[in-house]
């Protein structure tokens, strides 16, 4: 019998009656012939409100007790679903990430899963039950403590568990149709893919599209794992991930005038990303070794930067500015890493600017397309809209913005490239966009 994972998250279980109704279509599953395992989120915006308590028992909580805390939303919703469930004349087990075999390292708060050991799913399977698993955590092998997986990390459990299970495949349950060629909380007319290789959904991830964790992604891409994307509130096709772009055939313009063929939508979506911040090193000596210094102390403080431009320097005073970005929540350790090597490397200042956003275009067919570029930056400028930082990668540009300019910004290039749907496909059925 095929085995499917299904995955809700916070507003698919956000109170009762959503509980009652998500349990009806797991039954659903289960009626059609699947052996079905459930990886559930913590109820609404419940994650939310414990480090709000949390934060106002001790402004900087021991990372232990935050996954201590942190942990019990998820052990809410799994009890209550398969309560649910039961009621419904399906038998259910609920299982914590530690039962069900999630094994991590033992980083508190963003701990990567390192394997999984599902031998109580396998055996509660054949025993005929629905098997519920308590999302977003896991246990360190080293240390025996509890983890969590990071924010919206239930994703990754859902996946790590279809592996693991060698599920046919795991349906991510969301409050939207599927993935958007933009966020429909900012373009209405935003359309919904069908399919997305991978990689463009890393890349829409990593540029802050919400919709799915981006560990998710890499652990579906590096175990071969359908994604399929949909809503719980309606009965639509979602979005399938899978595939790679490698497997997509880039076919050259025959000519100058020739457009290339449709193999594929050239672009998959616009994502957007306000939770950046830039950094600037005024007047940097420029010789060998100085940046080298400047990066190392921000890795020691274990910091990911994003993107890093280096200006020309002025030929009269051989001083250099570098700007690069990093999440606003390290914003203050890197000035602080910064500000101690200032003797030392002899910059003259740091500027530090959190009213950014980032703006990005992703399609695997700007590949073999030319012209992306021109068109998405003369739709910024005829948005009024300035570019402050420019990065690429190979199926990617991002441009840092001011972070009132983002929504127009968002608007703009999603029209420039004909993504606009003629008729409104967004509905976002539920979650307060916390
Ligand atoms: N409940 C956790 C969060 O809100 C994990 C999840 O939703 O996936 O981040
Ligand atoms: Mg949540």
């Amino acid at each position: 019998m095929g085995i499917v994972v299904q995955k809700y998250g916070g507003s698919s279980v956000s109170d009762a009656s959503a509980i009652k109704r998500v349990a009806r279509r797991i039954v659903e599953a289960k009626k059609a012939g699947k052996d079905v395992v459930v990886a559930v989120s913590a109820m609404g915006d419940s994650t939310d409100e414990l480090l709000d308590l949390a934060s106002q028992v001790s402004p900087l909580p021991p990372a232990r007790e935050l996954d201590m805390l942190l942990t019990s939303g998820e052990r809410i919703s799994m009890a209550l679903v398969a309560m649910a469930i039961s009621d419904l004349g399906f038998s259910a087990r609920s299982f914590t990430g530690s039962q069900a075999g999630v094994i991590t390292d033992s980083v508190h708060g963003k701990a990567k899963i390192i394997d999984v050991t599902p031998g109580r799913i396998s055996t509660a399977l054949d025993e005929g039950h629905i098997v519920i698993v308590a999302g977003f955590q896991g246990v360190s092998a080293d240390t025996k403590e509890i983890t969590t997986l990071g924010r919206g990390g239930t994703d990754t459990t859902a996946v790590a568990l279809a592996a693991a299970l060698d599920a046919e495949v795991c349906e991510i349950y969301t409050d939207v149709d599927g993935v958007f060629t933009a966020d429909p909380r900012i373009v209405p007319a935003a359309r919904k893919l069908d399919r997305v290789t991978y990689e463009e959904m890393l890349e829409l991830a990593a540029c802050g599209a919400k919709i799915l964790h981006l560990r998710c992604v890499e652990y579906a891409r590096n175990h071969g794992i359908p994604i399929h994307v949909r809503s719980s509130f309606s009965q639509l096709e979602g979005t399938t991930v899978s595939g790679s772009i490698d497997d997509i055939p880039i076919i050259p313009p025959t000519g100058p005038d020739e457009e290339a063929p449709m193999e594929q939508a050239i672009i998959a979506g616009v994502a957007h990303d306000r939770s950046e911040a830039k950094v600037t090193v005024v007047g940097v000596p420029d010789k060998v070794g100085e940046a080298a210094r400047l990066f190392e102390a921000l890795a020691n403080a274990q910091i990911n930067l994003d993107m890093i431009v280096q200006n020309v320097s002025a030929a009269a005073t051989n001083l250099t500015d570098i700007s690069f970005t990093l999440p606003r929540s390290d914003g203050q350790t890197a000035m602080a890493a910064l500000a101690a090597l200032q003797s030392v490397v002899g910059f003259d200042s740091l500027l530090y600017d959190d009213k950014i956003g980032k703006v990005s275009l992703i399609g695997a067919g700007m590949r073999s397309h030319p012209g992306v570029t021109a068109k998405f930056f003369t739709a910024l400028a005829e948005a009024g809209v300035n570019i402050g930082m420019i990065s690429t990668s190979e199926i990617r540009i991002s441009v840092v913005v001011d972070e009132d300019d983002v929504d127009a910004a968002v608007a703009a290039t999603h029209t420039a490239f004909d993504l606009d749907a003629s008729e409104v496909e967004a509905v976002v059925y539920g979650g307060s966009g916390r």
